[in-house]
């Protein structure tokens, strides 16, 4: 990494600091600053005391020495108390504003960056290595140490400057130090830089063994799998799968710690060496005269205190610049761009609900995938039509809806809204237009009229008309407290558990209360029993009303009353056209799935 990075990376990193917290940043900043202060007004008032004290001076010259260092030493400690208070309390609230970023930065990634792999592993990394110090809040940590040892440093050479300023101390001997200085200083980046090698090769090496505990742990904590964990004895195999990985993790930060320590060794015994030098150039010079008492006892402490100054800033400058490959990998996740964003037309409001869809030519794969899941789909319709769509499973069905709905793009062709290409509409407006429910629709645990409203307001009338709609209406006078009855217990200890089943009718009351000029439903009734499945179909036309409704299904049997039937296969549009015209066309895939259904229902039946 070039130069230019590494100031960019942190001017970055301490503009996003201060946005975080503010009061975090500066606390820590002046904390460090006056914490790197205090050594000082004792060395220096001590080595005035004593020489005063030799020279016989007044005792008002003593008392005014003591007085300082006692009076600097207390207002300093004060400050340090206020400081270290506001940074106490700036760091849950930076805590907290990180939290939000990372959740502001999911809610804002188009979809197909949550669903691409590659993503959701740099995220996982990012996180991982957060926690493990890394990043933004190792560099918050570096930035302390930076202020406190480059202040210590230019303290300790202007008290010290004299000293090796003056002739007392014979040129070879001065040589011999800045030598002793130099080596040391390079032996420590080496190490430094060693052991720093070290290090992140063992955290690159642990995300995803990390990656693994944490799903591990998410089987074994999350209530949900644990029916399937006791009923098909997975907790020996789990339990032992966690075991290897932890013993696994454990030997080798084992070796990566033992191989630290050792090079840590050569390091302390060399910083040793130097600082028994310091003594012996100090005791000559004071033993060759031109040098008071005091002023030893200042120089000694002051050098010692420079010298750990500049092991410390080099050792801090070195990881630093090793955490800013980590930093700009931290950003990089940050500046993941929305592409979905871009347009800014605005979706016309028509009294006429006169609007229509064409796909033209839409051809689409996933990221990262070399399949095309849909192939040269050409469509129109209108909208007010009832729409199904069908075919095996993973011939393309909600990939067609996900490219309408603009979670993707399409990879070629166009989609457009009354002829105009989707991707110049604003973003959140287009997607105001459809109300979806997906096969694996997510309901939230909060109250039942906010499920429905997606919505911390609601209006009550309107969420118990599409629960009604919905077929929930009798579970819902069961309940004695009706829409504020907390879905799930995650946030309430008296929220219900509610069926597959239930949970779809919420999902399609959801739709509903969106009142949206699209509805899509993605195999509603996979989850319902047969008779609200009957129910569903039979209202379908009621309850999307004036709509477009998109009905996704492989039970042909259900789509027999939609205006137009799109047969997928392999991603492509083979068949079109009403129920009874399909059904005619005796070689065509409907009647093939037809037949192998109907057959299906015979032999079960
Ligand atoms: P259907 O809804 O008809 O069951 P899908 O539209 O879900 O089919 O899938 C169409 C094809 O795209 C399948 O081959 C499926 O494996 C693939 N696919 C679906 N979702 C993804 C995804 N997120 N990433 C990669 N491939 C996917």
């Amino acid at each position: 990494m070039k130069l230019r990075e590494h100031l960019h990376i942190i001017r970055r990193s301490i503009q996003l600091l201060d946005r975080l917290s503010r009061r975090n940043l500066l606390g820590r900043s002046l904390h460090a600053l006056v914490v790197a202060l205090m050594p000082y007004v004792p060395i220096y008032f001590s080595a005035r005391l004593i020489d005063a004290l030799i020279a016989g001076a007044p005792v008002q010259t003593l008392a005014l020495y003591a007085g300082l260092t006692i009076g600097l030493t207390a207002l300093l400690s004060l400050a340090k108390a206020f400081l270290l208070a506001q940074c106490e309390i700036g760091a849950p609230e930076m805590e907290l504003a990180y939290e939000w970023m990372h959740a502001e930065k999911a809610a804002q990634l188009s979809y197909a960056s949550i669903e691409d792999h590659e993503v959701a592993r740099l995220k996982q990394r990012i996180r991982s290595e957060t926690q493990t110090g890394f990043n933004l809040y190792y560099f918050y940590s570096s930035m302390e140490r930076v202020i406190q040892f480059s202040v210590r440093i230019l303290v300790s050479i202007s008290l010290t400057a004299s000293f090796f300023a003056a002739d007392t101390i014979a040129l070879p001997a001065k040589l011999l130090f800045a030598g002793g200085v130099v080596l040391t200083v390079a032996v420590n980046m080496l190490i430094g830089r060693r052991s720093a090698k070290i290090r992140s090769a063992f955290s690159a090496d642990c995300v995803q063994s990390n990656i693994m505990l944490g799903e591990l742990d998410g089987y074994i904590t999350d209530y949900k799998p644990g029916k399937d964990i006791r009923l098909y004895a997975m907790e020996e195999p789990l339990a032992a799968l966690d075991k290897r990985l932890l013993d696994e993790l454990g030997a080798y930060e084992m070796r990566v710690y033992l191989k630290c320590a050792g090079l840590e060794l050569i390091a302390t015994v060399m910083n040793y060496a130097l600082r028994f030098g310091v003594y012996l150039l100090l005791i000559s010079g004071a033993l060759m005269g031109g040098v008071t008492v005091g002023s030893i006892a200042q120089y000694v402490s002051s050098v010692m205190l420079l010298l750990t100054a500049v092991m410390e800033l080099v050792r801090t400058a070195q990881q630093l610049a090793l955490n800013d490959t980590y930093t700009r990998r931290f950003f990089s996740y940050f500046d993941i761009p929305n592409p979905m964003y871009k347009g800014s037309l605005s979706v016309e409001k028509r009294d006429d609900n006169e609007y229509y869809i064409e796909f033209c030519d839409v051809t689409f794969k996933y990221p990262n995938t070399d399949a095309y899941a849909l192939r040269h789909v050409n469509l129109r319709f209108r909208v007010g039509e009832k729409l199904a769509v069908v075919g095996m499973n993973g011939s393309g069905k909600t990939t067609f809806i996900k490219l309408l709905c603009r979670l993707y793009d399409p990879t070629e062709g166009e989609i457009r809204l009354n002829g105009v290409d989707i991707r110049k509409y604003d973003y959140d407006e287009y997607m105001a237009i459809f109300s979806v429910v997906f096969q694996d629709f997510q309901l939230f645990a909060y109250s039942l009229g906010q499920s429905v409203a997606a919505s911390a307001e609601y209006d009550a009338k309107r969420a118990e008309a599409c629960l009604r709609e919905a077929g929930f209406e009798e579970r819902l006078s069961s309940m004695p407290k009706g829409l504020d009855t907390s879905l799930y217990q995650d946030f309430d200890k008296n929220g219900i558990e509610i069926s597959g089943g239930e949970a779809q009718k919420i999902a399609i009351a959801r739709a509903l209360y969106k009142n949206a000029p699209f509805i899509v439903l993605d195999e509603p009734t996979a989850a319902l029993d047969p008779v609200s499945e009957y129910e569903v179909y039979r209202r379908f036309g009621e309850i999307s009303g004036g709509k477009t409704a998109i009905y996704i299904s492989h039970r042909l049997a259900s789509c027999r009353f939609c205006d137009e039937i799109l047969v997928f296969h392999e991603g492509q549009i083979v068949q079109h056209g009403a129920h009874e015209a399909l059904l005619a066309q005796e070689n065509g895939k409907y009647a093939e799935l037809w037949n192998a259904q109907a057959q299906y229902y015979t032999e079960t039946a």
